[in-house]
């Protein structure tokens, strides 16, 4: 392999390759609030420091990346801390494939800063963060005991990092492998409830994305989700139950795709008798996004709003649960803006997740009212105002939504722990001056 190569266009195997042809078991890049500058483990690894330092859209000064490669497997495993004034980084972790190295990093970066979002502007005393586990295409990841030896490492990386992130499940990761982290460290939430967790967070999430839509509907002026057509795209973990809720809000149809053949058979069959057409599609299609429907809700992956997609869109509505749905926020929201397509911000709509993780630690209580809250009508912070006074401001100001949202996110990811203060860059100090790339 030339090392001349760019690093950003190395595939992650080549640069697991790479690091250990360098001896480089892990490696971090840290933000130095004083200098400004980003501090990296290695100098072999400068020019990704140089890449992070000059990328203000995505890394927007994450206090720390901190990345390893798994002893057994060979997999790139990595902690994106975006921001933790308000407390430990929060977010969870994704087992994908990447066909480069930049678009793993990058993905980490933009979901880790989606967290930051997500949890401030739900009033959580959380940071944001996130987990990214690149998938070794010679490794067999259905295998039970490769997930096994991938997750118990990634959860003694958690153990390693000192609690600056808390971890979580994700696209890819399931709640056996929430199991095997939990069994490595107690940075983790979202484990078995057999273990006193709170679980698949999936149906609470399913529940908020619902919320979301009526505020949407009745910023319109429109009385409910009666009668209305909602298209889905995904129908896992969050679109199945979401289908299902639509159903009993008595949705007029739903119409759903995926690129999973057999999870789209399922539905079929448990949704007999409604209104509902599923449909299989290849990954890469865009059709789905033309579907006529008053309400389009993407609940695959993120960076499904862009210019291919949005002129496509026929709904007046667009609320969904996947994290980061437009590929770029400035650019992608201006334009569903302009196009007077009403837009509900991801973070904003796909929060209770993380709410219900967030609580995991204070014991559990029927109908529990902190985690209620966040799905009523009147709570000032609930998904329901949020929205509403997010969509208002946004129509008042000619803003975009997104914009409006991320601006009140920002300012509340700025507020400090009320008892802790800025305790995570504390811990990510320790970790340098600990030489955690040496442990
Ligand atoms: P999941 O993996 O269970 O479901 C995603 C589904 O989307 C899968 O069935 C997959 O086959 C399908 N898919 C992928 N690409 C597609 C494409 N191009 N077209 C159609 N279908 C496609 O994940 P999930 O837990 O349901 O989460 C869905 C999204 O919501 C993710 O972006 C996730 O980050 C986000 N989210 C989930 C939660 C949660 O509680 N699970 C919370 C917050 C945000």
């Amino acid at each position: 392999m030339s090392t001349s190569k760019n690093l950003l266009s190395f595939t992650p195997q080549e640069f697991v390759l790479f690091l250990k042809q360098q001896n480089i078991r892990r490696c971090y890049f840290v933000f130095d609030l004083k200098t400004k500058t980003v501090r990296v483990s290695h100098p072999e690894l400068q020019p990704l420091a140089e890449f992070f330092q000059s990328d203000t859209r995505d890394f927007d000064t994450h206090e720390g990346i901190f990345l390893q490669v798994s002893n057994k497997y060979d997999t790139l495993q990595g902690a994106f801390v975006h921001r933790t004034w308000r407390g430990q980084a929060a977010g969870g972790v994704r087992y994908w494939s990447y066909h480069t190295l930049e678009g793993y990093l990058r993905d980490g970066l933009r979901l880790a800063k989606g967290m930051t979002h997500k949890n401030a502007l739900a009033g959580l005393w959380w940071g944001g963060g996130k987990g990214v586990m690149a998938h070794n295409p010679k490794i067999e990841k259905h295998d039970a005991t490769v997930r096994a030896a991938l997750y118990q490492e990634f959860g003694e990386m958690m153990t390693s990092l000192q609690g600056c992130y808390v971890t979580a499940e994700d696209v890819g990761t399931n709640v056996a492998d929430m199991t095997n982290v939990f069994s490595k460290t107690r940075f983790t939430t979202c484990i078995p409830p057999s273990l006193g967790g709170s679980g698949n967070p999936s149906v609470p999430t399913a529940r908020g994305v619902v919320c979301g839509m009526k505020a949407a509907l009745e910023f319109l002026g429109e009385k409910g989700l009666e009668g209305k057509t909602v298209a889905v795209q995904g129908m896992g973990n969050v679109g199945a139950p979401l289908i299902k809720f639509l159903f009993e809000k008595k949705v007029k149809k739903v119409i759903a795709c995926d690129i999973n053949q057999q999870l789209v058979e399922n539905l079929k069959y448990e949704f007999v008798g409604k209104n509902f057409e599923p449909r299989e599609v290849p990954l890469c299609d865009h059709s789905f996004f033309e579907t006529e429907c008053d309400i389009l809700s993407p609940c695959a992956t993120g960076a499904v709003l862009n210019p291919k997609s949005i002129p496509l869109i026929k709904a007046k509505i667009v609320c969904g649960a996947a994290n980061n749905q437009l590929e770029d926020p400035r650019r992608d929201d201006a334009e569903l803006f302009k196009r007077g397509i009403v837009y509900v911000p991801d973070f904003l709509t796909n929060r209770m997740g993380i709410v219900t993780c967030a609580n995991e630690q204070y014991g559990y209580v029927n109908n529990d009212p902190e985690i209620e809250q966040h799905l009523n009508k009147k709570w000032t912070y609930s998904i329901h105002q949020v929205t509403l006074k997010v969509l208002r401001e946004s129509k008042e100001e000619d803003v975009p939504p997104s914009s409006v949202a991320l601006k009140m996110a920002d300012k509340m990811s700025f507020v400090p722990h009320p008892i802790l203060g800025h305790r995570g860059q504390k811990i990510i100090y320790s970790l340098v001056v600990n030489g955690w790339e040496r442990s």
